[in-house]
């Protein structure tokens, strides 16, 4: 048994722990959970528990169903909501096959596989999200209006604000489970929330996202309110975004920077962006995987630059531009080594380890062919012309989820980065999606036809 196994064992004996659960993730993004007793992980450890994979979305089909959950100790931690004796703990899984051969199907897997495509190349690759989400009063599931749990704004700090409360639980929380918090505020709409974690290598962020979304929908429970992470609940307001900064290091040299280059941007950096520019499109049914996503990137609120629409609806890079689907920031432009670009389609719906697999896969892509990066935007591009921005090469990403899946289906990137299986699954999953929307009567079609028709 190693360090980490052991040490995992002694903190269930000295904290009382009777429960640990088991985490994994489907391919659509959701957690899933098993729970074992502290006499059963000497044994998960060493074989991993067995489970029915065919009853996971995206997991297994029904003739090839056992599957296997191996914890890795490195992700131990107590559930701070369940911290008193006795205390239940959670560890993150790696899926196996019977035979013990990684599942093509884990999404953990499909994030691994590709960061060990960027470390052949020598790199490593880091990201720190930004996580948009709506605390509401009620989910309600008929299809009517959810009602905002508070009448804020961008940055407001008042004392009947729920979300200052909620964040503040909800951060002390995250802290205990060992993940960071660099920034934390009220985002533009009523009742909508931003925090920001601290960067750190993209598995880790991706496990850290999981528990996030836990740990968010926890403590709004404790408060009375919901959190809700769909990308665009309203109409009228702004959606949830999950930008998130990207850097690759070269050991502990930051590979995006080069000193006294435009914005500090090394050459490997502007093949990266270049990569994400050009297969933008093919990974958007990834990084933007709900019909409703795209309400987000293409919804009216967008344009309401300064009350934090800002949504990326078209396909170009800008240095101060947040109306670009890639950023280079530069908040501290003295500082050395600390380059890095945000890419600002992702929602806060998305599968973190997939959708980071196929950006690091884009932006590698741009790496090796040697992409070359096409002239920045300065300008607001939602203000442009059709005609103007056609001009300048700027196409726009998917209008809807069908546009997605047509271009993800044709994607040799995507294909190759998410396996011939998880690729299969998704496109199924989200063909359903699309049909069952595309089928339906909408209330917009009753209340603008129906009048007059
Ligand atoms: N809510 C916006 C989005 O959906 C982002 C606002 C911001 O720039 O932080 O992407
Ligand atoms: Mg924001
Ligand atoms: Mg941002």
């Amino acid at each position: 048994m190693d360090k980490q196994q052991e040490f995992v064992l002694r903190t269930l004996e000295e904290r009382d722990i009777r429960f640990v659960r088991l985490w994994f993730t489907d391919v659509l993004g959701f957690l899933k959970s098993v729970a074992v007793a502290p006499a059963e992980l000497e044994q998960a450890f060493d074989e991993g528990m067995g489970f029915d994979g065919s009853a996971i979305e995206g997991f297994a089909r029904v003739y090839e169903s056992d599957m296997i959950a191996k914890p890795d100790p490195g992700t131990f931690q107590i559930l701070p909501w369940r911290a008193e004796a006795p205390g239940t703990a959670r560890m993150f899984c790696d899926i196996l096959m019977p035979d013990g051969s990684p599942s093509y199907a884990d999404p953990r897997y499909v994030l691994k596989r590709a960061l060990a495509k960027a470390s052949d190349l020598g790199f490593t690759f880091y990201t720190h999200p930004e996580i948009e989400f709506y605390l509401l009063k009620d989910k309600p599931v008929d299809g009517t209006r959810p009602v905002p749990a508070d009448s804020s704004g961008y940055f407001d700090h008042t004392p009947q604000n729920v979300g200052m409360d909620f964040r503040r639980q909800a951060i002390t929380m995250l802290e205990s489970m060992g993940i960071s918090v660099e920034f934390s505020h009220h985002e533009g709409a009523p009742g909508q929330q931003e925090i920001d974690l601290r960067y750190a290598d993209a598995l880790s962020t991706a496990d850290n996202i999981m528990t996030f979304r836990l740990v968010m929908k926890q403590v709004a429970l404790e408060q009375g309110v919901q959190a809700t992470f769909m990308p665009k609940p309203f109409s009228e307001y702004p959606g949830s975004g999950m930008h998130t900064h990207l850097s690759l290091f070269e050991g502990d040299r930051n590979a995006f920077y080069e000193s006294g280059a435009e914005y500090q941007l090394s050459k490997v950096g502007r093949s990266f962006i270049a990569g994400l520019l050009t297969h933008a499109g093919e990974i958007s049914a990834v990084t933007n995987q709900w019909v409703n996503s795209y309400k987000r990137i293409w919804g009216g609120a967008n344009r309401t630059a300064g009350e934090g629409g800002e949504s990326p609806s078209y396909i170009c890079w800008g240095h101060n531009n947040r109306s670009a689907l890639v950023r280079v920031p530069m908040y501290k432009p003295g500082k050395t080594g600390s380059t890095r670009i945000e890419m600002r389609s992702l929602d806060s719906g998305a599968n973190p380890y997939l959708a980071y697999a196929v950006l690091l896969a884009a932006g590698l892509k741009g790496i090796e062919e040697g992409y070359e990066l096409p002239a920045g935007a300065d300008d607001d591009v939602w203000a442009l012309s059709d005609a103007e921005r056609r001009a300048m090469g700027i196409e726009p990403l998917p209008q809807n989820l069908g546009e997605a899946i047509h271009l993800m289906e044709r994607s040799e990137l995507v294909a190759q980065t998410l396996g011939e299986h998880v690729f299969d699954f998704f496109l199924r999953n989200k063909k359903q999606e699309w049909e069952e929307y595309r089928s339906e009567v909408t209330a917009f079609e009753l209340r603008k036809s129906l009048p007059v028709l």
